[in-house]
């Protein structure tokens, strides 16, 4: 695996654990929304590729940090399209530390083989709209609905602690598309609610109005009436 960006401590991207959070390069979704575009867009990953961290550097890295960390955030870009992803998660483990997973949910075949060989803890998965065509035209790719409901379904019947999260974008989402998400994943652990920051996106274009906090709050109490929902400003 190469490793295209790396956090050395991250106190908020695992819950309640002290991480290293990792970008892997690369993703097979185009939301004009990304803010993590410099390893999503192929002529900024090949500017960067002088940059890539090799395993060996990051894994004695770990080794030299792994008494005061409690575990790795993998994320991206997409981590489920590499190949070597189980491998390099057991590699984590084999230092008795936690995994995260951050994934877009377009490869459940993957999240089961993960859960499966036990080589993953946590899954936060984005719910990027309801179930309806908005969801690939807001991906900017034709991927079928039964994969995202798929994952969704193999992390929720999995052991692993897990949470699905939608970016909330002013004019892209309304309430009815927050509560049919929820619907779905009505008795879920979690399901945050994430404000859509207009700043630094994929697409330059793309700097649309965020909700407001009290906008947040009407849509996380409406949601929270199908699933345990919070919002992150
Ligand atoms: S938001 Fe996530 S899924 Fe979408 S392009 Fe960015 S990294 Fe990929």
């Amino acid at each position: 695996m190469f490793i295209a960006g790396l956090q050395e401590t991250t106190l908020l991207d695992y819950p309640w654990k002290v991480a290293t959070i990792i970008f892997t390069s690369g993703c097979n979704m185009k939301c004009w929304y990304c803010h993590n575009w410099r390893f999503v867009v192929p002529e900024e990953i090949k500017k960067r590729s002088s940059h890539m961290i090799g395993e060996g550097i990051f894994f004695r890295f770990l080794e030299s940090r792994k008494n005061i960390l409690d575990g790795v955030v993998i994320c991206g870009g997409e981590p489920t399209i590499h190949g070597d992803l189980l491998h390099f998660c057991r590699k984590i483990k084999s230092l008795w530390l936690l995994v995260k997973l951050d994934t877009n949910g377009s490869h459940p075949e993957v999240l089961s083989r993960l859960i499966e060989e036990k080589v993953v803890d946590y899954i936060a998965m984005d719910v990027k709209h309801s179930f309806s065509p908005s969801y690939n035209k807001l991906i900017g790719l034709d991927i079928p609905m039964k994969k995202f409901e798929e994952s969704i379904n193999v992390i929720r019947q999995s052991h692993v602690d897990y949470e699905f999260r939608t970016t909330v974008i002013k004019w892209i989402h309304t309430r009815d598309d927050i509560i049919s998400i929820a619907i779905f994943l009505a008795g879920a652990q979690h399901y945050y609610l994430q404000n859509y920051r207009p700043w630094s996106t994929l697409d330059p274009e793309f700097s649309w109005e965020s909700f407001t906090e009290a906008e947040l709050i009407w849509f996380s109490d409406d949601a929270s009436r199908y699933v345990k929902t919070s919002y992150r400003i």
